[in-house]
C-alpha cells in the first residue's frame, strides 16, 4: 500500500526558541537545542543543535553561537532556514516519496517568517508543508479535544515566550503571547545573585539552578552549590543558594504569567470562561516543569490546573498528531512543492 508508505514518513516539527523537536507517529525522533554555531566573518555554519549549544560561552572570538529564534519570533530567518534544513535532513532520508511536514510556528509569525519555514522544508525535501500555530499544536499534543464545542485553556511556557490560548470548536477564541518564560526566569536568577551577593554567573548555570532547586511555590527547602565570579575582585567563588531565594528571584516573571492568564480569562466570553472553570487549564512547554507551578496558578486563579504528560513534547506530538486527523489538517494553511 504505497499510500501508507508515504504516510509513514510524514513528520511533525516543533520549531521552538529553545529546542527543536521532530515527531513521527507519536514518537520524538529528534530533540536538539535551536542553536547554530557560525564563523563571524564568513557566516559559515560550523555546528547545529546539541553540538552548537555546547559551544555557548566557550567560543573563541571569531565563532558565535546564535539562537535564530528569539522571544517567539524568527530573529534570523536565513539561519533558521539552514537549521531547519539540517534537522529535517537528519530525520528524512531522500527517496521517491517525499514526506509531508507539519511545522508549529509562533502565533505571531509574519508572512516572511512563514515563507522562510516553508522554503526550508521544501529545500530539505518536503512535498507538502502545513503550518500550525504552536498553542493549537500544544493543545492537541496535550490531549485537549479541540474540536468539541467546549472551551479549554492551554498555557505553553517555553524559553522565550508564554503562549496562552483558549480553544473551542477547533479554533483559538482568545489568547495572548508574552515575552516572559523560561529565559526570563534564568535572567532573574542572574540578577538576584548579582544584586544580593555581587556574584556573576552565566545563563547555563542559572538554568541549572532553576531546574534543580527552583520552585514557584516553595514547600521543600533545597540548596545547591553555585560557582560564580565575584563582581568586585573578579575571583571565582562558591556559594550555597536556597529554594526560597530562587523563588524570590523568579517571583516577577511568574506573576507576569499569572497576570496574563487572568487577563485572557477576563477577555473570554462568559460561556467559554465557565467551561474553563470546569475543564481547567493545561500547562505545556518546559516551563511547566518548574516545581509547583500548577499549585501557584491554582492558588492565584482558582482554576483547576493540570500539567501535560511530557510537557516538553506537547507541541511536537501535536504537530505529528494532526497528520492523522484530516479534519484538522484541512483547516491549516498548506503549500505544495509544485504550486510554488
Ligand atoms: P521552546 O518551545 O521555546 O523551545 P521549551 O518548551 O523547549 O521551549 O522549554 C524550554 C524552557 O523550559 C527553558 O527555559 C528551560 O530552562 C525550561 N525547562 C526545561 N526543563 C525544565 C525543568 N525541569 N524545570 C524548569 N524549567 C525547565
Ligand atoms: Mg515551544
Amino acid at each position: 500500500m504505497p499510500h501508507l508508505m508515504i504516510f509513514g514518513k510524514d513528520i511533525g516539527i516543533d520549531l521552538g526558541t529553545a529546542n527543536t523537536l521532530v515527531c513521527r507517529k507519536g514518537e520524538v525522533i529528534l530533540n536538539e537545542p535551536s542553536v547554530v554555531a557560525i564563523r563571524k566573518d564568513t557566516k559559515e555554519i560550523l555546528a547545529v543543535g546539541s553540538e552548537a549549544k555546547a559551544m555557548i560561552g566557550r567560543t573563541p572570538g571569531d565563532i558565535i553561537a546564535v539562537q535564530p529564534l528569539q522571544d517567539g519570533v524568527i530573529a534570523d530567518y536565513e539561519v533558521t532556514e539552514k537549521m531547519l534544513n539540517y534537522f529535517i535532513r537528519k530525520c528524512v532520508k531522500p527517496s521517491l516519496f517525499n514526506p509531508r511536514l507539519v511545522v508549529g510556528i509562533p502565533r505571531g509569525a509574519t508572512s516572511v517568517e512563514r515563507r522562510a519555514v516553508e522554503e526550508a522544508a521544501f529545500k530539505a525535501g518536503a512535498r507538502e508543508v502545513y503550518l500550525i500555530e504552536e498553542p493549537m499544536a500544544a493543545a492537541i499534543g496535550a490531549g485537549i479535544p479541540i474540536e468539541e464545542p467546549t472551551g479549554h485553556m492551554v498555557v505553553d511556557i517555553g524559553g522565550g515566550t508564554t503562549e496562552i490560548a483558549v480553544t473551542s470548536l477547533g479554533g483559538i477564541v482568545a489568547g495572548r503571547s508574552i515575552r516572559i518564560a523560561g529565559n526570563a526566569m534564568d535572567k532573574a536568577i542572574i540578577m538576584y545573585l548579582r544584586r544580593t551577593y555581587s556574584i556573576v554567573i552565566g545563563e547555563r548555570s542559572a538554568e541549572e539552578i532553576k531546574i534543580k532547586i527552583g520552585s514557584a511555590f516553595p514547600e521543600k527547602e533545597e540548596e545547591i552549590e553555585v560557582r560564580g565570579r565575584n563582581l568586585v575582585t573578579g575571583l571565582p567563588v562558591n556559594l550555597m543558594v536556597h529554594t526560597r531565594e530562587i523563588n524570590e528571584a523568579i517571583t516577577e516573571p511568574l506573576s507576569e504569567i499569572v497576570r496574563a492568564v487572568r487577563s485572557t480569562l477576563e477577555e473570554t466570553k462568559p460561556e467559554v470562561a465557565s467551561d474553563i472553570y470546569e475543564n481547567g487549564v493545561i500547562l505545556t512547554g518546559g516551563g511547566a516543569l518548574i516545581k509547583n507551578i500548577d499549585k501557584l496558578l491554582k492558588h492565584e486563579t482558582n482554576l483547576p490546573v493540570f500539567i501535560a504528560e511530557e510537557p516538553l513534547f506537547s507541541v511536537a506530538k501535536g504537530t505529528a498528531l494532526v497528520l492523522e486527523h484530516p479534519e484538522i489538517l484541512k483547516n491549516l494553511k498548506s503549500r505544495k512543492l509544485k504550486s510554488r
